[in-house]
This record gives structure tokens, C-alpha cells and sequence, in this order.
């Protein structure tokens, strides 16, 4: 039994009910991060029977839009307040360096800043019906009982995507970590607690998701899943979630083009600039990113320097312990992801790909420990190769040449994702001609990895439907109500008898 209870179903704190309970490893150095309690299905059943309650007979989804937007903005306040502790139990979860932790945590309390002032501007929508007797509105409802499950690259951040407008809206939820990563989520829900947020609006099960996804899914009492994570995930809940026509908001991986016009690097500085873009596009969090640049795609006049240039500046990136300030990105979250992404280099050599640097891991021995792995570029890939087509997960780069405009965008299009793409020219028309021809859900010009709150994010093709963020975000957690109200009504007379 682990000490403090860690399951919150109904406002209660309470260990598994059969006990159980899993480590949580730190993929730094394979230490034990956490012990916490891991839920049964009947927690999990529990769970969406308090949201349920909490919907069906509380408070929250009534409270003045005005009292939950200031609930919002004290977790922010919270959020602030705790930073440093939460930016250190994400990293010793993910293995991420602390400074992206801490940005993690910023970006978090923008997300609650944000839904706090944009449900509070909200207002119903009038129709004129051509009659002053009838008013006509339409009213924005809470959607009812949401749970809400997120990976693990982004624990924190994910969820709060789903649990900021979820709030806002008025909605009670179960939320549900990923193992791997479950501490700062647990963290979190105590801070939400003090925030104010009532017992039973957000009830927390950490377990895994084969074991209690159908449970949570499939259950009829909920309204809406709200998913985070791969498409093979996705697609499991997408039809557990059917047999009840439960609504499902799917976002899931990406295989994202980085397009780089030669242009673009026509001089010393944009060259730079250009490699550097690529390189943060794709090796961030050591390609753990769902929006990761992992394909570029470069014009054949530069491709040799250009990526000359990304192996010489990938050898130079520092891996290393997410703790150490030194450290420019961490290890792979596990072992077994690791094993994965090593699978997918083997993988690559076998189908021809030149390994340019990387493909390995490091060979430091304070390294040994962790689940670390080098950056790694593959040359002279083209379509027929899974490397270039699957998701990996890792730090992996492929390279792929294209000689014009249309071949860029026919192999910018040729994925069956559409989650991010970049595009990198200094011909302000041709720029715009190639982001409105890309089937991508965010396309970054000059630019690659920003996002921002008040903007929607999600993905075309298999890397999903549905939106988080901006007010799309916050309109997947509402019904749409037409309210007519006739205020002098008069018979119908269609049946004369
Ligand atoms: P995953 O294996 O699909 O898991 C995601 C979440 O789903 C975890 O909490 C997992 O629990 C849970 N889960 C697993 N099986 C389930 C089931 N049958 N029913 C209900 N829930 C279930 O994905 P991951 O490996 O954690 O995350 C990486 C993936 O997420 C990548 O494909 C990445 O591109 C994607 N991602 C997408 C976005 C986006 O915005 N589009 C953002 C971040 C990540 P367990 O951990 O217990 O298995």
C-alpha cells in the first residue's frame, strides 16, 4: 500500500480498492520516481459515478459563468505558485529538462487564463424569426460528464487542455493520466481542491489504459471522451465509445513536414536560422512531440550542405540528465520506448536510408542508467520507407529532396496524418500559396513549433478530429440549445377537427 491516497473519486481521496499500486520510473537514471496507487476498473466505474452524480445533482454546472471563470484564474494563481515543484515532478516523470518543464507549467496557466476570460465573454446567440411574439435564442449548455485521458510527453499540459474548457464549460470529468506519468496530474488535482473546485466535478484515476479504458469509454453515464495520445489508441476508443454514441475528440500522432525552399537559405544568416528551425523542430524532448518536424523535406539545390550542416549541429546537442541546467534534452520516457525507437533505426538502415550521425546510444557512462538516445538523421528517404511514413516517437529526422513547389507540396500532403507542417521560404507569395495547399491542421511559415492558446489545434486525416484550444476548444465541451420561446402563442390550425 502506498502512503498518501492518490485516486480523488467523488471529492475522496482513497487508495485502489484492491490495493494495487505501480512505480512510476524516472527515465533519467531508472530510479523510482513515485509510488502511486493504481486504479481497478471498479475505481474506474466509481469515478464516472461521481461525475455523473456531481452533473446530474451539483452545482458546478450552474454556477455563474462569472464565479467558474474566477475559479480559473486561481488555479492559475496556483499554478504560479507551485511551479517549481510541478516543473520537478514532470521532469523527473518525462526525463524533460527542467527549463521545458517550467515552460510546461506557463503555458499550462495560460491555458486556464485564457478559458477564464473567454467563458466569461460568451454570450447566447438571438435568431430572428420574423415574429416579435417569439423570442428565439441559442444557449450554450455544458455537455455533461467528459473523461478526459492524456499521454505522456505533455502530462500536465495535455490534460490541461481538456480540464481548463471542460471547467469552463460547466462540465463534471474523470481525468486519467498516463502511467507512465502520472505524478504532476495527482499534484494538480490537490492544487484544483483548493482552488475550490467542487467534490465530485473532477474525479482522478491513474491505471492503465488498456485495463480501464473500456470502462471509462464505454460507460453510458459519460457525454464525451476527450483523447489524447496514438492512433491505434484512438481508434480502440473511437469504437467503445460508438456502441453508446458517446461523442469522441480524437488527437492523436503526427509524421510532420518541415519544407525548406532553398530561398530560404540563400545567405550565411537564413541558412543558420533555417538549420536551426529544423533542428529545435525535431529534437525538442528528444522527438517526443507530437507536432515534431520529423520529415524534412528540402530543395535538391541545398539539400547536401543543409543537412552537412543539421549532422554537424545534431553530433553537438547535449543529452543528458533532465536535471543538470547543462542538459539540452533528456532521455526517452522508458525503456520499452526506447527499445521501440531503436527498433525504428535498425529499421531504416535495413530499408536503405543513409545514417547520417547518431543511431546509437550515448556512450557516456553517467548515462548508463537512463533511457537515452542520440540524434539521429537518416539521408536519401523516400516514401516507400516506414521510417518516413510511421510515426517514431524519437529524435529521428528523415531527409527527402524535392526539385519544385509541386513536388514540395504533393510530399508535404503525402502522409496519412495532417496534424503540423512547416515551410520555411523567403518568397511571401509562395508562402502563402504552399500553407493554404498543405492538408495540416497548424502550418508555421518561417517558423516552426509555436502554439498559443486562443489558437485551435488538432489534426486533419489520422491525426485526429475534433479541436483543443481557442474557442473551438471550448465549444467541444458545450451543447448547442435553441431556445423558442413564443410569448403570445395562437393555435396551430393545421387539424381542422
Ligand atoms: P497512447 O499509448 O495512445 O496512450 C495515451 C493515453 O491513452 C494514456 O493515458 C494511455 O494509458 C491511454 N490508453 C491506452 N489504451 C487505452 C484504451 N484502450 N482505452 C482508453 N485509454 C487508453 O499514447 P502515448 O504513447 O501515451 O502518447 C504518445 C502519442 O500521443 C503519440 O502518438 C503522439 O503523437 C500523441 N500525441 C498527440 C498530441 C496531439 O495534440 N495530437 C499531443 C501529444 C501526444 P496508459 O499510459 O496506461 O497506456
Amino acid at each position: 500500500m502506498n502512503g498518501e491516497p492518490d485516486l480523488c473519486i467523488g471529492g475522496a481521496w482513497r487508495h485502489a480498492s484492491d490495493g494495487g499500486t505501480r512505480s512510476s520510473i524516472n527515465p533519467a537514471d531508472g530510479s523510482v520516481a513515485g509510488v502511486v496507487d493504481e486504479a481497478t476498473v471498479e475505481d474506474a466505474r466509481a469515478a464516472v459515478a461521481a461525475a455523473r452524480t456531481a452533473f446530474d445533482d451539483g452545482t458546478w454546472p450552474s454556477t455563474p459563468v462569472i464565479e467558474r471563470a474566477a475559479l480559473l484564474d486561481r488555479v492559475a494563481d496556483l499554478l504560479q505558485r507551485d511551479k517549481e515543484s510541478l516543473s520537478l515532478l514532470e521532469t523527473a516523470d518525462t526525463g524533460k529538462t527542467l527549463a521545458e518543464s517550467r515552460i510546461d507549467i506557463d503555458d499550462v496557466t495560460s491555458v486556464f487564463r485564457y478559458y477564464a476570460k473567454l467563458v466569461g465573454v460568451q454570450s447566447d446567440r438571438l435568431v430572428d424569426v420574423g415574429d416579435a411574439s417569439v423570442v428565439s435564442r441559442v444557449v450554450r449548455e455544458p455537455i455533461g460528464v467528459c473523461v478526459l485521458i492524456a499521454p505522456w510527453n505533455y502530462p500536465l499540459l495535455q490534460m490541461s487542455w481538456k480540464i481548463a474548457p471542460a471547467l469552463a464549460a460547466g462540465c463534471t470529468m474523470v481525468a486519467k493520466p498516463s502511467e507512465v506519468t502520472p505524478l504532476s496530474t495527482i499534484a494538480f488535482v490537490h492544487l484544483l481542491e483548493e482552488a475550490g473546485v467542487p467534490p465530485g466535478v473532477v474525479n482522478l484515476v491513474q491505471g492503465s489504459g488498456a485495463v480501464l479504458g473500456d470502462a471509462l469509454t464505454g460507460d453510458p453515464a459519460v457525454d464525451f471522451v476527450s483523447f489524447t495520445g496514438g492512433l491505434a489508441t484512438g481508434r480502440t476508443i473511437s469504437r467503445v465509445a460508438a456502441e453508446h454514441v458517446t461523442k469522441v475528440a480524437v488527437e492523436l500522432g503526427g509524421k510532420n513536414p518541415h519544407i525548406v525552399f532553398a530561398d530560404a537559405a540563400d545567405s550565411a544568416e537564413s541558412f543558420d536560422m533555417a538549420v536551426d528551425h529544423v533542428l529545435t523542430g525535431v529534437f525538442l524532448h528528444s522527438g517526443q512531440v507530437c507536432s515534431a518536424g520529423t520529415r524534412l523535406i528540402v530543395e535538391e539545390s541545398i539539400a547536401d550542405d543543409f543537412v552537412a550542416a543539421l549532422a554537424e549541429r545534431a553530433a553537438k546537442i547535449r543529452v543528458g540528465n533532465g536535471m543538470d541546467p547543462a542538459s539540452e534534452t533528456g532521455p526517452l520516457v522508458s525503456e520499452q520506448h526506447r527499445d521501440k525507437v531503436e527498433a525504428y533505426v535498425a529499421l531504416g538502415i535495413s530499408e536503405g536510408a543513409k545514417l547520417v550521425v547518431g543511431g546509437e546510444r550515448p556512450s557516456d557512462p553517467a548515462l548508463a542508467d537512463g533511457s537515452y538516445y542520440l540524434p539521429t538523421i537518416f539521408d536519401r528517404c523516400d516514401r516507400t520507407m516506414r521510417i518516413v511514413t510511421e510515426e517514431t516517437f524519437g529524435p529521428i529526422l528523415t531527409v527527402e529532396r524535392f526539385t519544385d513547389e509541386a513536388e514540395a507540396i504533393r510530399l508535404g500532403n503525402d502522409t496519412d496524418y495532417g496534424l503540423a507542417a512547416g515551410v520555411r521560404t523567403s518568397d511571401a507569395a509562395r508562402g502563402e500559396r504552399v500553407v493554404r495547399a498543405l492538408r495540416h491542421g497548424t502550418v508555421w511559415l518561417n517558423d516552426f513549433g509555436y502554439y498559443t492558446a486562443a489558437a485551435e489545434w488538432g489534426g486533419f486525416g489520422k491525426s485526429g478530429n475534433g479541436r483543443e484550444l481557442g474557442p473551438a476548444g471550448l465549444a467541444e465541451y458545450q451543447e448547442m440549445k435553441h431556445i423558442w420561446h413564443n410569448t403570445a402563442p395562437m393555435p396551430a390550425g393545421w387539424f381542422k377537427g
